[in-house]
């Protein structure tokens, strides 16, 4: 077999039968017969004649055996050759070569399982492209002069198209980032870093960088994933915000009424007239304290079921009149007076009535507690198609706007967004004084969060506010 292989390597390359090279195989293939017949001439035991029409004969009658094989071989060399260079070909036959040899055989049955190898790798490098693309992290991965070599869908989504070839630090500049990058490559170990980016818009990444496993053909030194946790960030700050202003807010009761026990138990302990005083005031404090707690609970309750949207029919007409009944009596006492402007046939609105009922308390709260005295309240609502734009109300022709409009102070422009943060007051000496826990209007916004509706506050200082929720009519479908 080795003989064999090498007269095909010494075949000629792409052409195809050569005449020469079945001149030098006749001669080859021949010679023992030469060898036999010129000492038999030599001894006279065979006439020249004889000798050159025996030798002849051999000659034709060899080569014209000899030739189909050479043709065949010569076949083989150009089929291997093109098989090297991976040209598509069509499979040619050796008929004179299969009586005696299995190489043909066995070459088309190797270019046959190359074919399946090729397919299979084809459709891995397809299935590993789309995985990589389909992840929904960042993923970079680079040489080892921090030039981008490939991206994922992701990266350029962030980043922008035809990143390839640029160098990472025009694409991220952040040191801590291209410096992780430069040891993971020179220790050949993998570790991750958090870093802050103000391109293309101020993000915070969590970075787990790994060096490239083998040699890459594509020169991949290091792949780079990233992970947006700007939000991650923001809430857990927003918590320990969140955890140090309840702390605080109730410490503030707490202390005070400590004070006071204190009071009692020392000077005015024999002081009728300010016992009384001070109880009053304690009295305050713990109903201000009471008032915080239930507020929170209200909340984490509604935190806890916001991703479920309400399905249930709830006659707003009906919670706001119950409101404004349950608040007739602070109104008067500021001599205010509460007004509904709402059609007496005005639909039920999609929702849970217990929270509405909440939203509604809340906004006529603060319309009494920050209009003016002797003023008027006018609740108004509204079925209509002028909708903010939400994806929900996008896909709604007409919803429902129910409006709280006070006469007061207003709130300067600049404190409107925060105004439904936790424990945001526009002038907390103020507020606290006339009792609000600050966060009534953070209950509300997340009330209607969870019925993927919307908050609206309009306000102008000196004249007063508007609050408006924005609701989907009971009887409609999406
Ligand atoms: P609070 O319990 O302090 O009233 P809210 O969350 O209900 O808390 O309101 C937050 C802040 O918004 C209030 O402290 C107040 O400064 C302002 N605010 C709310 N409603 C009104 C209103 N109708 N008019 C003026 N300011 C308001």
């Amino acid at each position: 077999m080795p003989d064999k292989m090498e007269t095909i390597a010494h075949m000629p390359t792409r052409a195809g039968f050569s005449w020469g090279i079945l001149v030098k195989s006749l001669m080859i293939i021949t010679s023992p017969a030469l060898i036999a017949l010129i000492p038999a001439v030599a001894l006279d035991a065979l006439s020249l004649d004889a000798f050159l029409y025996s030798y002849c004969t051999i000659l034709v009658i060899t080569a014209f055996i000899l030739k189909p094989f050479l043709a065949n071989i010569s076949s083989l060399t150009q089929y291997v050759n093109n098989l090297a260079e991976d040209r598509q070909l069509e499979e040619p036959s050796f008929k004179h070569l299969n009586t005696i040899s299995d190489l043909p055989a066995a070459l088309i049955t190797l270019h046959h399982s190359w074919e399946k190898k090729k397919k299979h790798t084809a459709s891995l490098i397809t299935e590993y492209g789309t995985l990589v693309d389909s992840l929904p992290d960042i993923l970079i991965m680079c040489d080892k002069d921090q030039k981008i070599v490939r991206t994922n869908r992701m990266a350029r989504e962030v980043f922008g198209q035809n990143l390839a070839g640029k160098p990472l630090i025009g694409i991220i500049p952040n040191d801590e980032l291209l410096n992780g990058i430069a040891a993971v490559m020179e220790e050949r170990r993998g570790r991750s870093l958090e870093f802050h980016t103000d391109l293309p818009k101020p993000c915070d990444f969590r970075a787990i960088i790994e060096a490239f496993p083998a040699a890459s053909a594509e020169g991949i030194a290091a792949i780079i994933t990233l992970n947006d946790v700007t939000e991650l960030r923001r809430v857990s700050k927003m918590r320990a915000d969140f955890v140090a202003n309840a702390s605080h807010e109730i410490r503030t009761p707490l202390a005070s009424i400590k004070g006071f026990i204190e009071t009692l138990l020392g000077p005015a302990r024999n002081d009728p007239a300010a016992q009384e005083q001070f109880l009053t005031i304690m009295g305050e404090q713990a109903t201000r304290m009471k008032n915080l707690i239930d507020d929170l609970l209200t909340l984490s309750k509604i935190e806890m079921n916001e991703h479920t949207t309400p399905d249930g029919k709830t006659d707003i007409l009906q919670v706001i009149r119950k409101e404004k009944e349950a608040f007739s009596w602070a109104a008067q006492a500021k001599g205010m007076t509460i007004k509904l402007d709402i059609p007496d046939d005005f639909p039920p609105v999609l929702g849970e009535e217990n929270e509405l009922r909440q939203v509604m308390h809340n906004l006529i709260g603060n319309a009494i507690k920050y209009g003016n005295a002797n003023t008027e309240v006018i609740i108004t609502a509204r079925v209509t198609s002028a909708l903010p734009e939400t994806p929900h109300f996008a896909k709604l022709h007409r919803g429902v706007c129910v409006a709280v409009i006070d006469n007061g102070e207003g709130i300067p422009r600049q404190h409107l967004p925060r105004l439904t943060e936790r424990f945001y007051r526009v002038d907390s000496a103020r507020t606290r004084t006339i009792g609000g826990t600050g966060l009534g209007l953070a209950i509300v916004k997340h009330i209607v969060n969870r019925h993927r509706g919307v908050l609206t506050i309009d306000s102008v200082v000196g004249e007063g506010s508007t609050f408006s929720i924005y609701l989907q009519a009971y009887d409609q479908e999406e």
